[in-house]
């Protein structure tokens, strides 16, 4: 049974004993907030929608294991973007799949703007996710529509007040479905002078009545290069003043830290930075599954990896043995042509192997290899100092940065076949 009074956000009495570990596995979003702006890379800003890396659900896996192992008075782990977790919804249900399984007492936590997360109640109460924080800025579509540039629902784009309308429709929908199977739901208003500062006891009335458990009202940090950069942030007796006026209504959070996409630690002791080498080295890591045991080579001469995947007859098996690494055996690609099946049917050949090392290859071969569990790893260099990497600390980070050609992309124009 989940003790689910150990997250701090929700639970102010533990802040001091308990922390939370944000995995930033979610970075697209399916909404235009006006006063969002997300950057990645950027250490020095402390605020949601900034992180320094990007993970895959399992390399996010890899990285709580040791963000846990250092840091155990962690108790929840939560996804909070940098974008949104169901913009992201394959990836963020297969971080929470893996969570559960791996890690069964950890709380889970989930932050979003509700637009997606309809589809997924059932499934999201089923794994015992038992928090979820939802961003309401307005019940009132004329100002939501002052709030959001689009909202994109599947292939549709809505703006102006359909947009505001779709959203808050689907936003109550949320919170009715997560109330209705017992998780609970905090609210962030965020405060807007001008735009939506004067309606947020029609907010909280609203919430309330759904049963929300609690609002956090945050001050907008205004974001340079977005419509409200320019818009003044509340000021604190501005913030005071509308916190007391909703807490007639409505329990009021008011030890919110404006986490980051990636934040670790407790509230008042803050780990981030310290973590951030371990974020980096994970987010460029081959994850080891047991039942992998082997790599993948595009090579010409066994030495060097230096063949594209689209141009490589075949692939060197190698793996570890007695310290170092061998050749196994040579596995003939399928042949040219075949689109999509031809990718899947190499990810059936190299089902024994973690990674496959190549000097480029294209968007639908990477994403068919990722997806069947063969990380591709494009880069110029030698086989060993790769193996090195992915049987050691799993970091490629350094021979990703010796890549040649179109990042990510496929740079072989020679044969014009290659990745097709
Ligand atoms: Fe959840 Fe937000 Fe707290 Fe992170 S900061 S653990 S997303 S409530
Ligand atoms: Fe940015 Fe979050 Fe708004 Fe998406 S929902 S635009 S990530 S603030």
């Amino acid at each position: 049974m989940l003790n689910t009074d150990r997250h701090p956000c929700f639970n102010v009495a533990v802040k001091g004993d308990c922390g939370r570990v944000h995995l930033p596995v979610a970075p697209k979003c399916n909404i235009m907030c006006n006063y969002c702006n997300r950057k990645y890379d950027c250490v020095n800003e402390s605020r949601p929608g900034v992180t320094s890396a990007v993970l895959k659900p399992k390399q996010a896996i890899a990285y709580l294991a040791k963000v846990l192992e250092k840091e155990p008075r962690i108790t929840v782990a939560g996804i909070a973007g940098p974008g949104d977790p169901f913009a992201n919804a394959a990836e963020t249900l297969e971080t929470v799949r893996l969570i559960r399984a791996q890690f069964p007492d950890l709380l889970l936590c989930l932050a979003t703007n509700g637009l997606g997360l309809p589809p997924y109640l059932d499934e999201l109460a089923a794994l015992q996710v038992s928090h979820v924080t939802l961003t309401v800025n307005a019940v009132d579509p004329e100002i939501g529509a002052k709030i959001y540039s689009w909202v994109r629902d599947g292939k549709v784009i809505y703006r102006g007040v359909a947009a505001a309308e779709v959203l808050l429709k689907r936003q109550l929908e949320s919170i009715r479905g997560l109330k209705a199977r017992g998780i609970t739901v905090k609210v962030n208003t965020i405060i807007i002078p001008g735009i939506n500062d004067h309606h947020v006891q029609a907010v909280a009335a609203k919430m309330a009545e759904l049963g929300v458990d609690i609002l956090n009202c945050m001050p907008m940090y205004p974001n340079a290069e977005t419509p409200f950069g320019d818009v003044p942030e509340p000021l604190p007796e501005q913030m005071t003043a509308i916190r007391r006026e909703a807490e007639k209504l409505i329990p009021q959070m008011h030890h919110c830290t404006r986490c980051r996409a990636d934040a670790v630690g407790l509230l008042e002791d803050d780990r981030t930075d310290d973590f951030r080498g371990c974020l980096s080295a994970c987010a460029h890591a081959v994850p080891a599954p047991v039942d992998r045991p082997y790599v993948a080579v595009a090579t010409q001469e066994g030495v060097l990896v230096n063949l594209h995947l689209g141009e490589a007859p075949g692939f060197q098996i190698w793996g570890p043995k007695d310290g170092g690494f061998e050749r196994l055996e040579a596995r003939p690609a399928p042949p040219p042509g075949g689109g999509a099946d031809r990718w899947w049917a190499l990810a059936e050949t190299l089902k024994d192997c973690r990674a496959a090392l190549v000097s480029g290859i294209g968007d639908t071969p990477q994403a068919i290899l990722s997806e069947a569990g063969v990380e591709p790893v494009v880069m110029h260099g030698f086989i060993e100092m790769a193996l090195t990497a992915i049987y050691g600390d799993g970091d490629l980070s350094a021979l990703k940065g010796r890549r040649s050609g179109v990042a990510g992309g496929c740079c072989n124009k020679k044969s014009g076949e290659g990745c097709m």
